[in-house]
């Protein structure tokens, strides 16, 4: 049996588009990944952070991962590309959350599944959207929840 989880993706250090094309072929090629689906690329500027515009995008897969074997992969493929936490917010050649895992809610002292802050980014909410439109956070509609992020600055990049 798989579930359907959703993994937010951003970078802004380095070469950020490429990073997150590298990440997104990692996560294809993991075992315990059957599908995937990408969302478009965004950038945005950042929140509550110094540095370069982000690289944001959103993907959906299908997994047989447990929720922290998922999360272990993800942290393995950031160290991959060099990420350091010097301090909270820094800037990041790669930062990889995972958003939802089915409906689950999961609460542990590495992993709180849905992720606590989606529901007020711009740059997780808009490519989210673009994937599942019909997607329902517990917060509310993507349109209640856009139009308080409307402040957040996000383009839309053509690939
Ligand atoms: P934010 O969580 O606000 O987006 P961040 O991504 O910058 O901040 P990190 O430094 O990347 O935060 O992660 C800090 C810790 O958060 C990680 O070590 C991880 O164990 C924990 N964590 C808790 N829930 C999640 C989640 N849903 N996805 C990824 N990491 C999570
Ligand atoms: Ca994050
Ligand atoms: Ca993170």
């Amino acid at each position: 049996m798989s579930t359907l989880a959703y993994i937010g993706l951003g970078a802004n250090l380095g070469d950020a588009r490429q990073t997150i094309a590298a990440a997104i072929d990692a996560l294809r090629q993991s075992s315990g990944i059957l599908t995937l689906k990408q969302a478009p690329l965004y950038s945005s500027d950042p929140v509550d952070a110094q540095g370069p515009s982000f690289i944001n995008t959103v993907v959906a897969i299908d997994t047989t991962l447990e929720p922290l074997s998922l999360l272990d992969r993800l942290q393995a493929i950031e160290q991959e590309h060099g990420r350091e936490r010097p301090y909270r917010n820094a800037p990041r050649t790669l930062d990889l959350d995972l958003l939802l895992y089915g409906t689950f809610a999961i609460e542990t002292p590495r992993l709180s599944v849905p992720h606590p802050r989606m529901h007020q980014r711009a740059f997780v909410l808009r490519p989210l959207q673009d994937l599942s439109p019909a997607l329902q956070l517990a917060q509310g509609s993507f349109a209640t929840l856009l139009a308080r992020c409307q402040d957040q600055k996000l383009d839309r990049l053509v690939n």
